[in-house]
């Protein structure tokens, strides 16, 4: 068990500024997902799958270490996880609680943002892995609500990107897929 306080801040990543939503209309080269393929009722079951393949990602002795500059390490890849889990949760809720009346719009959400001020790097692995387990298992359970009508109930973005239940269910999906890939998980 490394003590906290004897790490050095890494500084942060190269900030990731693409736009992701491209990967709702076609199969992502790098991480292999197809948006065709897991839709409701799957995609709960394979949110579980993926919080669990994290799990053994966090249990890696060298899970601190970035792989080169500039890069996310596994840690903090799963920190990052843990956060999109909360925040697609919170959007799906949104959506549900706007019920389908088109107001809905998503406050904006810094990534790289969030990773400094949540100091990442910083993170107890094992407090990670239980928070990251309960995140996953609450997007799980929010993306198992949706009655049939509803998977096309809108929210908006606030770079204006209209999402429905059914598209962050998927962009959720992509972005726990494509994490695992990039920690080779
Ligand atoms: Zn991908």
């Amino acid at each position: 068990m490394v003590d906290p306080d004897e790490l050095t801040d890494p500084g942060p990543v190269t900030a990731d500024t693409a736009d992701w939503t491209w990967v709702l209309a076609r199969r992502c080269p790098d991480c292999g997902f197809d948006p065709d393929e897991v839709g409701p009722p799957a995609l709960a079951q394979a949110i579980r799958d993926a919080g669990q393949r994290y799990a053994a990602v966090l249990g890696r002795p060298d899970v601190r270490r970035r792989p080169a500059a500039g890069v996310w390490s596994p840690l903090e890849y799963c920190c990052h996880v843990r956060d999109v889990c909360d925040l697609m949760r919170g959007r799906l809720e949104q959506i549900l609680a706007g019920a389908g009346r088109g107001t809905v719009s998503f406050a904006d959400w810094d990534q790289d943002a969030a990773a400094v001020r949540g100091r990442y790097w910083r993170s107890d692995p094992a407090v990670v892995g239980a928070e990251l387990a309960g995140a996953s298992r609450a997007a799980a359970a929010a993306f198992e609500r949706p009655a049939a009508g509803q998977w096309d109930w809108p929210g908006l973005r606030s770079d204006g990107f209209g999402f429905t239940a059914r598209t962050l269910g998927g962009y959720l999906r992509h972005e726990l897929t494509h994490h695992l890939w990039d920690v080779r998980g």
